[in-house]
């Protein structure tokens, strides 16, 4: 199984650090799209097939909450897995985005943070996981 991620965050300087540590993990990765915004974000799941999203909170156009909202409300795209990478610190906040299916990573965080959430929701186990 090859991994296809989607990074959305306004920053471009965050969105290539999570890109670059994502291919440092050591994880099946197939391609790795961005997006600048939560908009831009649900125009690439119209065109291509992801597997894992990674998503900041504040964004301009359409913040990633509203985009979750839209993902969770689609019946072709519900169930991907979604991580949010925040400096949010509002506890009812995260509280429900988790309800809502996102596992959450607080900025400033460490590669071996995003590499063992991403192992942790998707089910990967250890370097074998995928062989058959
Ligand atoms: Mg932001």
């Amino acid at each position: 199984m090859e991994i296809n991620v989607l990074v959305v965050d306004d920053s471009s300087v965050m969105r290539a650090m999570i890109s670059k540590t994502m291919g440092l993990s050591g994880l099946p990765l197939g391609k790795i799209y961005q997006a600048a915004n939560g908009q831009e974000g649900l125009e690439v799941l119209s065109g291509h097939w992801i597997d894992l999203i990674i998503v900041d909170i504040n964004m301009p156009v359409m913040n990633g909450e509203e985009m979750i909202d839209r993902v969770r409300a689609n019946p072709e795209l519900k169930d991907i897995s979604i991580i949010i990478i925040s400096t949010e610190g509002s506890d009812a906040r995260i509280d429900r985005l988790r309800r809502k299916g996102a596992a959450f990573i607080h900025k400033p965080f460490t590669p071996e943070t995003i590499r063992d959430t991403v192992k942790d929701i998707m089910n990967l186990g250890g370097s074998d996981a995928g062989t058959d």
